[in-house]
């Protein structure tokens, strides 16, 4: 059967982030490939409108990607439109040859410490999703209140939210932070930031580039304990082994910070390590007062991984806001079998499989975190979506498709069900506005952070 002769395998995907997005551009270079994908919320691009910093909007570029594979004629978009809630799985498997899902890993990991969940202890990204504007997080309240913020976790996200803590109000006024978000650091009197390691520093979690940044913060002093980064030897012997020039880098940015002399600026940022919290600790009436840490040491464990120990001493460290950044977790899929481990969706290359037997389950998928876990950036999504793209492709060949409803009658049941779904041309009226909005201001965006305000504005437009 010839491209053009074929009828339109249509496949819906899940999920419009960059996994979703990386994956509907691969499966598209078909000719007589159709793609639907969908999203709970009105707005595309998951994690990179976001999760991503306000402070890295050349990071959004990627949304430029995104927004070539939109235009393509047999790519259509369903915003508000949850799958579980407005269509059942069940409905969407009977409209389409394929169903993949992009859904990310929308929670987040749990420490498992006495206090977690004390009030002023909040993950990391709540502030992300409350200060990018997401509909879910506008209304969150936060006690910027606080002088000391401790953030335990030092990958990127825990470096992300120090850096917003520790820029000014105008440093942030250009970029499309929330305007609440804006208003709310406004008035905080935050002076001091601390993320928590619990390893040490050549076992750090973020990346050359994020911590380097760190160290050029305008308005904030960098501080590391000299002991803290000093190389173990079991690290050294690690690094040396495998030639790690990255980490090498990494090694040499926060041994200079710890022979830099604090300029006076108006904030301290400090980063420490080999200190694992063991407790959030309770001011007696619900709130935190600070984090109880163990102080540690590194250990080989028989995976030949490092890890830390307890040395017996104990510090507490006074804060009146904790962030939780310990990583993202994924969320179950009603339908779909789940690893509760590893907070993934179980499959081989992609295609989903039965836990107990590993046989693929006909015609649904997976890309991104879901299938693989929170780990990467934004362009790490692109190769496995390729890999599930080219499984699904294949399923497609081998004659496992070419049954899917109509996409006109597909549109008409999704609006019978939710009437204010999002296409992609509104979409682009929305997208218009808040950049208009934004013009006004010097800003690249001020964006529509409910639903409400999102509606009325197309209502308006
Ligand atoms: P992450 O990179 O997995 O870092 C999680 C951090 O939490 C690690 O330092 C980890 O330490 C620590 N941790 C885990 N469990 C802990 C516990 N019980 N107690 C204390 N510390 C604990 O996760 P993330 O920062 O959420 O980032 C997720 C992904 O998004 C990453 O791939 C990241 O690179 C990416 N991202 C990239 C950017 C960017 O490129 N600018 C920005 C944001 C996010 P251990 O190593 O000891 O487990």
């Amino acid at each position: 059967m010839t491209a053009a002769s074929a009828p339109p395998f249509r496949i819906a995907v899940v999920g419009a982030g960059p996994a979703g997005f990386y994956l509907a551009e691969r499966l598209l270079a078909r000719a007589d490939v159709d793609v639907d994908l969908f999203d709970r919320l009105s707005a595309p691009y998951g994690l990179v409108r976001y999760g991503v910093a306000p402070d890295h909007e050349k990071i959004r570029n990627v949304t430029r990607v995104f927004d070539r594979t939109a235009a393509n004629p047999r790519f259509r978009f369903f915003g508000d439109v949850e799958i579980g809630r407005h269509v059942p799985l069940a409905d969407l498997r009977q409209w389409y040859d394929q169903v993949a899902f992009t859904t990310g890993a929308q929670t987040d990991r749990r420490m498992g410490i006495p206090g977690e969940d004390l009030g002023g202890s909040h993950t990391a990204t709540e502030f992300v999703a409350w200060y990018n504007g997401h509909p879910d997080y506008h209304d969150r309240v936060f006690d910027l209140s606080a002088e000391r913020v401790v953030i335990i976790g030092v990958g990127n996200v825990a470096v992300d939210v120090a850096r917003i803590l520790c820029r000014t109000p105008e440093e942030l006024a250009t970029t499309d932070i929330a305007d609440h978000a804006l208003a709310a650091l406004r008035q905080a009197r935050v002076r001091e930031v601390v993320m928590l390691g619990r390893r040490g520093p050549a076992q750090a979690a973020f990346t050359n580039a994020e911590v380097k940044e760190l160290g050029e913060l305008p308005a904030a002093d960098v501080r590391v304990v000299p002991a803290e980064v000093a190389l173990d030897p079991l690290s050294r012997a690690a690094i040396d082994a495998e030639e790690d020039a990255a980490t090498r880098k990494k090694i040499e940015i926060l041994e200079g910070f710890a022979r830099r002399p604090p300029a006076g600026k108006a904030r301290l940022l400090t980063i420490r390590f080999l200190v694992s919290p063991v407790a959030l600790n309770d001011d007696g009436a619900g709130r935190v007062r600070g984090v109880r840490v163990a102080r540690s040491r590194l250990e080989a464990a028989a995976d030949g991984s490092l890890r830390a120990v307890p040395t017996g001493d104990q510090e507490d460290i006074p804060a009146g806001l904790v962030f939780r950044s310990v990583g993202y977790r994924g969320v179950a899929i009603a339908g779909l079998p789940f690893d509760e481990r590893g907070g993934t969706v179980p499959n081989r290359g992609g295609r989903v499989v039965d836990p107990g037997t590993g046989a693929p389950l006909a015609g649904l998928y997976v890309a991104g975190w879901i299938k693989r876990g929170p780990s990467g950036v934004i362009g790490t999504n692109k190769p496995d979506a390729a890999e599930t793209a080219d499984a699904m492709l294949a399923d497609l060949a081998a004659g496992g498709g070419g049954r899917a409803a109509p996409a006109a009658q597909v549109r008409e049941r999704v609006r019978a069900v939710q009437r204010e779904c999002v296409d992609w041309a509104d979409w682009l009226r929305l997208q218009a506005i808040e950049v208009e909005r934004g013009r006004a201001q010097g800003r690249p965006r001020v964006k529509c952070v409910s639903v409400g305000e999102m509606r009325a504005a197309l209502g308006a437009g």
